[in-house]
């Protein structure tokens, strides 16, 4: 089964010009939601979901929904910019108002490992791909889920305005008792802001796995570091936007990435709610078996 990525919300607390993301102009009931995941539990063995931006605590219910995806077994990861575990949060990109204050402490309870941004050490490298979050407030965020007991897993695009940054961010990192991992991420050009905006931010495979070998362990500790390059997460997501449709990027059948796996364009399954959709999403995985 592919990894499933579930876009609980339909707006983001940052506006990144890289955004790899689809975004979803509603946002589809959670029973409904709940019952596509236990579908794919039941049918397809899936065992752990991502539930990722538009930010997921940008949705009202997404203790309800946390907790009912807790319920049918499955290990959550959560990816959050986690502004809204401050206080009540901004919301600037795709949407506008303010989100209410989402608690860390009942969110710890539920999700297994919660996903935190950090794209630089300072301000100016952090947002040029992180817009609006500050270096400050993610070390704010990760200083609470500290305190609340999370496990908590740092995520950083690696893109070419960060790439000789890598071992100040590890210097940042080493503090917080709750970061288990760090996944840095080949910055991948998919999606209509991450194709549009893709040479501003591309890096070249080699490039990559060069800045990751600046990384030594010893300024981490336990934590254990994960690197993905573009091509090793080519056709390994299934994703379901916030308003319920089902789509993989649009991308070659050859392994390594090519050219024409850069675009805007997206593959549709269908919706979580048509009745055939697991059938379809079965003959989908015949095709191409991941
Ligand atoms: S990359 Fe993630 S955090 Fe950034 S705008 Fe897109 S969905 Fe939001």
């Amino acid at each position: 089964m592919h990894s499933v990525i579930l876009s609980a919300g339909k707006s983001c607390f940052v506006a990144c010009p890289g955004c790899y993301n689809h975004f979803g102009a509603t946002v589809s009931a959670t029973a409904d939601v709940l019952a596509f995941a236990a579908g794919l539990r039941n049918r397809f063995g899936l065992e752990r979901i991502t539930v990722g931006g538009g930010d997921p605590l940008t949705r009202p219910d997404i203790l309800v929904l946390l907790t009912g995806l807790h319920t049918l077994g499955l290990r959550i990861h959560l990816d959050t910019v986690g502004t809204a575990f401050l206080g009540p949060a901004r919301i600037r990109f795709m949407g506008k108002g303010v989100a209410e204050h989402v608690s860390a402490d009942r969110v710890a309870e539920v999700a297994d490992l919660i996903g935190i941004p950090l794209d630089g050490s300072t301000d100016r490298i952090q947002q040029q791909f992180r817009r609006h979050a500050s270096v400050s407030a993610q070390q704010e965020i990760l200083t609470l889920l500290d305190t609340v007991g999370a496990s908590v897993c740092i995520n950083t695009v690696v893109h070419s305005g960060n790439l000789d940054d890598l071992a100040q961010i590890a210097s940042l990192l080493a503090g917080h008792p709750s970061i288990r991992e760090w996944q840095l991420f080949q910055f991948m050009p998919i999606g209509p802001l991450g194709h549009r905006n893709r040479e501003r931010f591309l890096v070249t495979e080699t490039d990559f796995h060069r800045a990751i070998m600046t990384i030594h362990q010893e300024m981490l500790g336990r934590i254990r570091v994960v690197a993905k390059s573009a091509a090793e997460r080519k056709h390994r997501y299934l994703l379901i936007d916030s308003a319920g449709l089902v789509w993989t990027p649009d991308q070659s059948p050859a392994p390594p990435w090519q050219t024409e796996d850069s675009n805007d364009r997206r593959h549709l399954i269908g919706n979580i709610t048509d009745r055939d959709i697991l059938d379809r999403l079965a003959d989908q995985q015949t095709r191409e078996p991941v």
